[in-house]
């Protein structure tokens, strides 16, 4: 019984993390000092137990890092106090606030929703405590970018749904829920989005996309897949039914399709010779040291017994992806190569080409992730829900 207590709790506390998340804000830095500024509606400060009246216009709070349980608070150049917790409460659910990193100095940033912040192990701790929907809609617009059509932004939202959905415990000691770095997923200021992207956001509601148990889906997505996706077991040695590799011709007329790179061949020879003992003496092998052709997309340079894996060659030469062939020429080994990032997933480039061509989000999602179904979260939660008490009576 006390098994299905705990269950249950767990799944009010995800649903309500659901309408609001938990955002790690300028994670790229080590953040020493900000500034909080007003931008549109006010913001009530408080500081552990105590309140210190509102930001009104040409106001703004000055948070500096102390240590790893405290921090400095001034209202404008007036020092208040020294704290574990500062919080920022918007007055009205319009209100939106403009956020200035002084040290180290990063351009502004516009957010809305409320503020905490904290001393963190190297600097401030700054969660934003998200709208769902405002989230999701500075992360579509983070990661698809403007100016493209509805069906592709409701691809995106429900895939950027359904990662944030299951990662709500990534950042867990560090007191958020996802960072806003691409690590989890790119989020650089609420303000930035158009209202096309809110509607897609809000249009495709709860959706999510689930596996064939019900759990929610790993949706990865990179710009171009070159032709032919990638299996996930090519990249990050892990296998999941709907990450298997296939055709894809909708992306390989666009601008990222192709790319071409040029790498001394000393410097190829030295990688592949010092680090992964390549056998430079082998009749087979050794003319082939700058020379490999991928027609399909392989995970190991010429054959996986030499144990070359294509990603590391691939990181190593700050290629755009590991779907490439190459061969000498001079003194230099000519790499050509076809898309651009890791090719598991949603292809970014192909999916905008399929909502031009007039296919809905549905078809899209399907097309990119064989054999996942669109499901609404609530009913997830609902159906897990239904598995507790099964398991437990
Ligand atoms: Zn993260
Ligand atoms: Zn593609």
């Amino acid at each position: 019984m006390k098994f299905l207590i705990f269950s249950i709790v767990t799944l009010f506390c995800t649903h309500s993390f659901a309408q609001q998340i938990r955002v790690g804000v300028l994670r790229d830095y080590d953040v020493q000092r900000i500034l909080f500024s007003y931008n549109d509606g006010s913001y009530l400060i408080f500081a552990d137990s105590l309140e210190f009246g509102a930001i009104l216009p040409n106001e703004f709070v000055d948070i500096a890092y102390l240590s790893n349980d405290k921090v400095q608070l001034k209202k404008g150049v007036e020092l208040l106090g020294q704290f574990d917790k500062i919080s920022l409460i918007e007055t009205s659910p319009s209100s939106s606030i403009t956020l200035t990193s002084k040290s180290p100095v990063v351009k502004e940033r516009k957010y809305q929703s409320d503020f905490e912040i904290s001393g963190g192990a190297k600097g401030l701790t700054i969660v934003n405590l998200a709208d769902m929907n405002n989230y999701l809609s500075g992360v579509v617009e983070s990661e698809g970018g403007g100016g493209k059509e509805p069906e592709y932004y409701k691809v995106q939202a429900i895939m950027c749904r359904t990662y944030v959905l299951k990662n709500l415990t990534r950042h867990k000691d560090e007191g958020f829920a996802v960072c806003d770095r691409t690590h989890c997923q790119a989020y650089h200021s609420m303000l930035r989005f158009t209202p096309k992207i809110r509607e897609a956001v809000v249009q495709t509601d709860d959706l999510v996309l689930l596996d064939d148990f019900s759990d929610l889906a790993g949706t990865y997505f990179h710009a171009n897949c070159g032709g032919q996706t990638s299996e996930a077991a090519y990249v990050w040695n892990s296998d999941l039914p709907y990450l298997k590799t296939f055709k894809d011709t909708f992306c390989i007329y666009t601008k990222q399709a192709t790319w071409e790179k040029r790498i001394p061949q000393q410097k190829w020879a030295d990688f592949l010779v010092n680090k992964y003992n390549y056998p430079l003496y082998d009749s087979v092998y050794g003319p082939m040291l700058f020379t490999f052709n991928q027609a399909d997309r392989m995970a190991f340079y010429h054959s996986p017994s030499l144990g070359i894996p294509l990603r590391d060659i691939r990181q190593e030469f700050q290629l755009k992806s590991t779907y490439f062939s190459c061969y000498p020429e001079g003194l230099e080994v000519v790499i050509r190569g076809k898309g651009v990032g890791h090719g598991v997933g949603l292809c970014q480039e192909g999916a905008m080409k399929m909502a031009k061509y007039g296919f809905t989000y549905q078809q899209i999602s399907l097309y990119y992730f064989p054999g996942l179904k669109l499901a609404s979260y609530k009913e997830y939660l609902f159906f897990r829900q239904k598995q507790v008490k099964i398991e437990e009576f």
